[in-house]
């Protein structure tokens, strides 16, 4: 007799295929598949679906009140979803990306949508801040120009609008409901990557964006252990097709993964609340210090996109991520003294997002756009502040 199980998780089925009875049960349930690939009755083959990855999925649906939630082998692999089911035959597709994106999707579109698959792709770029006192600081804060997005939208009318709403590695929060609205005003589909902000901070299908993705390899798993993402909407349509999109192109999240990620994602809001909170905590800590010229936190009442940020985000709070710059001294490469004083505790990795501060000196990664001495991006983990803090004092004091 088979035992009931009242398990607390859900199971982990690692089988690539699914046992049947008879050829015409498996034969019922391929007619099944095709015809209803939403919720059919059954598991069939794992690269369709298992039951680890939709308990998964539908843990992550409720996380950001989203009707649906897909996850995928990577962050890209979720943008590639995305964009990938939005592609149509036989006539132009023309897409507009906002500038301030990860890297990785900028390398996407040129190596991949532009000349593989032929998107004629508009790239809208932020301009130095019209509110910014020139002299204040040696980093010149950015801004999409709402007035000149509404005339490019207006003369190309590009059918996807793309974007994310607080940029990297200079942590500028953008007028993403305004963003959306102008999208909406000219029938694009909203994409935004929300792995920056979370769902803790904002959930921009409550604001009307039609798909969100998160490379869930960051804060929603959260360390440092997965590689992930996920694509969420509310549309049943895009959701069939994103389906059969994953379902032939084979880029679903393993079963193992799936269910790392359920049990990482019971602790996201303890975490992320931590990693916001020793932000915060730092970005006070390095304002007051001497050897720090400039400190970017949106959580800062001086900060450029604070304002911005207070009428997006939710729970007061302004994210796990901070930018500071060293003040220019005698040492010949300060950057590389203070991380290498830091690495025991603090190393450099390129990610974020764990539960253990990081760091990315910012000239050796984005030195062609931020060719900036002195600036350092911090991902700050979920460790004791003071203890965080007492690290980056002790580095500080030695250069
Ligand atoms: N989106 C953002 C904002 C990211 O920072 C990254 C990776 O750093 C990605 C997407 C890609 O995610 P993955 O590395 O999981 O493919």
């Amino acid at each position: 007799m088979k035992k009931k199980v009242n398990n607390l998780r859900p199971p982990l089925y690692r089988d690539s295929g699914f046992f049947f009875e008879s050829a015409d049960d498996l034969k019922a349930a391929f007619t099944e598949e095709a015809s209803h690939p939403i919720e059919p009755t059954q598991y069939i083959y794992a690269r369709y679906r298992t039951p680890t990855l939709v308990a998964c999925e539908e843990k992550l649906a409720t996380l950001e009140d989203s009707k649906w939630a897909l996850l995928t082998s990577s962050g890209m692999s979720a943008i590639d979803l995305a964009l990938g089911i939005l592609q149509k035959s036989n006539q132009e597709n023309k897409w507009l990306f906002l500038s301030e994106i990860y890297g990785g999707t900028h390398s996407y579109i040129d190596k991949i949508l532009i000349p593989r698959r032929g998107i004629n792709v508009i790239r809208f770029s932020a301009t130095p801040s019209p509110n910014y006192a020139a002299g204040n600081s040696e980093i010149v804060p950015m801004e999409y120009n709402l007035e000149r997005l509404e005339g490019i939208l207006h003369i190309q009318r590009p059918a996807v609008l793309y974007f994310e709403a607080v940029s990297n590695p200079m942590l500028i929060v953008s007028d993403a409901r305004a963003i959306i609205a102008l999208g909406k005003k000219y029938n694009c589909t909203i994409i935004v990557d929300n792995t920056f902000a979370t769902p803790y901070l904002w959930k921009p299908l409550h604001d009307e964006a039609d798909l969100v993705v998160h490379s869930v390899t960051k804060y929603l798993s959260g360390h440092g252990d997965l590689t992930g993402g996920v694509l969420c909407g509310n549309n049943t349509d895009l959701m069939q097709q994103a389906i059969e999109y994953r379902k032939w192109v084979g880029c679903n999240l393993s079963p193992d993964d799936a269910y790392r990620l359920h049990s990482q994602l019971d602790t996201f809001e303890l975490r992320f609340r931590q990693h916001c909170f020793n932000a915060f905590e730092l970005a006070r800590f390095f304002s007051n210090h001497p050897k720090i010229s400039t400190v970017i936190y949106p959580g800062l009442d001086s900060d450029t996109s604070h304002l911005q940020a207070v009428g997006l985000f939710h729970e007061n709070a302004f994210g796990g991520m901070l930018t500071i710059v060293l003040k220019p001294n005698s040492e010949n490469n300060a950057v590389a003294k203070f991380t290498s004083l830091l690495s025991p505790h603090i190393p450099i990795v390129p990610s974020l997002g764990d539960t253990r501060t990081t760091l990315m000196p910012i000239k050796a990664v984005w030195g062609e756009k931020y060719p900036i001495d002195g600036a350092i991006r911090i991902s700050t983990g979920i460790e004791d502040s003071k203890t965080l803090i007492g690290y980056f004092e002790q580095a500080l004091m030695q250069i």
